[in-house]
């Protein structure tokens, strides 16, 4: 492993961790990213060049949306050749729709692309945004017989390194704001940074970076609840245009056996819509056919999104639509991991 000045390009696209605050007023101000060398002089004490870029009106990552994500790969993908990595900064509410986007938008990535925050603004006197950007930045840089040693889209977070698309944010008041249920850390951060090299993903072609800017959002989450009305279900199906629709479950993949709800969703696919069976549960996969209360579902047929999490299979709905798979193969292809989103069946 090695630091050997390699070249970062960092993005900043708004969030707290680009706050500082005014001690005087104790108000919150954005941050200059032009000057971030002097204002975090830590950072040259790491053996890289960073070079900076920030959205021309940085965002509350609440107002995501996919003009940023294609702005985001789009970036990306004209500076590939330059960098050697990249870091995003990002707000941390909705990080990891952005990264699970991500992975699906860059195919054949060969360089990491680690997306940070903060519960805190780089300003505060307790803030985690010092770690999470300066270790990212490491992470980032970190090479092996010339080539970059991650090579997938990452999320880090108080001292952990994840897959991206195998995140999901768990706490707004804990530093620890993220967990990889289902995917262990690909990196730890302690007295050392531990690589869990066994755990990183190693795309299985070698062939150039494509950038997907295609995305179709006509797609939507509907989670089951006990004590449902039958037309909130119906409701959801009829509206217009819909493609793609996650279904949240209840533990491994089940849902009520009454007909009125087994009957909507045949009907719906039938009709062309892509359902995809997630389960409501933090960790753990869908397992259809387990129980009788699921067997329905797996005779409609319903998509068996397995192990994914609920951001990373709207995204990966959201890529399939836009790349126009057709609708005979689309089960398929979606029940195979293609970023290593879900576990091999
Ligand atoms: N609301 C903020 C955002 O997601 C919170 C944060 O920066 O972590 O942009």
């Amino acid at each position: 492993m090695a630091k050997n000045g390699a070249r970062i390009l960092l993005i900043y696209t708004g969030g707290t961790i680009g706050m500082v605050r005014d001690y005087g007023s104790g108000s919150l101000r954005a941050f200059d990213f032009n000057n971030l060398l002097q204002q975090i002089p830590e950072l040259h004490q790491i053996d890289c060049r960073i070079d900076t870029v920030a959205f021309a009106n940085p965002i509350d990552s609440s107002n995501m949306d996919l003009p940023h994500w294609q702005q985001l790969a789009r970036l990306i993908g004209e500076h590939y050749h330059s960098y050697d990595g990249f870091v995003v900064l990002h707000g941390s509410d909705t990080m990891s729709y952005t990264a699970s986007a991500l992975s699906f938008m860059l195919e054949n990535l060969a360089k990491p692309v680690i997306l940070t925050g903060s519960q805190l603004p780089i300003g505060d006197l307790r803030t985690d945004a010092k770690e999470n950007l300066i270790t990212s930045i490491q992470l980032a840089a970190l090479t092996e017989e010339s080539r970059p040693l991650v090579r997938e889209v990452c999320l880090y977070f108080e001292h952990k390194l994840f897959r991206g698309n195998r995140t999901t944010k768990i706490n707004t008041e804990h530093f620890e704001a993220f967990d990889s249920p289902n995917y262990p850390a690909l990196a730890e951060s302690g007295v050392h940074l531990n690589l869990h090299r066994e755990a990183l993903w190693r795309s299985p072609g070698r062939g150039q970076l494509k950038v997907h800017l295609e995305l179709d959002n006509r797609v939507g989450v509907f989670r089951l609840f006990p004590g449902m009305h039958p037309d909130w279900l119906r409701y959801q199906l009829a509206a217009p245009g819909l493609k793609g629709l996650v279904l949240e479950t209840f533990g491994a993949g089940n849902a009520p056996s009454a007909s009125w709800l087994l009957d909507s969703l045949a009907d719906a696919v039938k009709g062309g819509l892509h359902v995809v069976n997630v389960t409501q549960c933090r960790g753990g996969a869908v397992l259809m056919g387990q129980y009788e209360t699921s067997s329905g579902l797996l005779d409609i047929p319903l998509i068996d999104g397995r192990d994914i999490t609920t951001e990373a299979a709207l995204a990966k709905l959201m890529y399939l639509l836009g790349s126009g798979v057709a609708p005979k193969s689309f089960k398929t292809i979606f029940e195979a991991p293609i970023r290593g989103e879900m576990s091999e069946n």
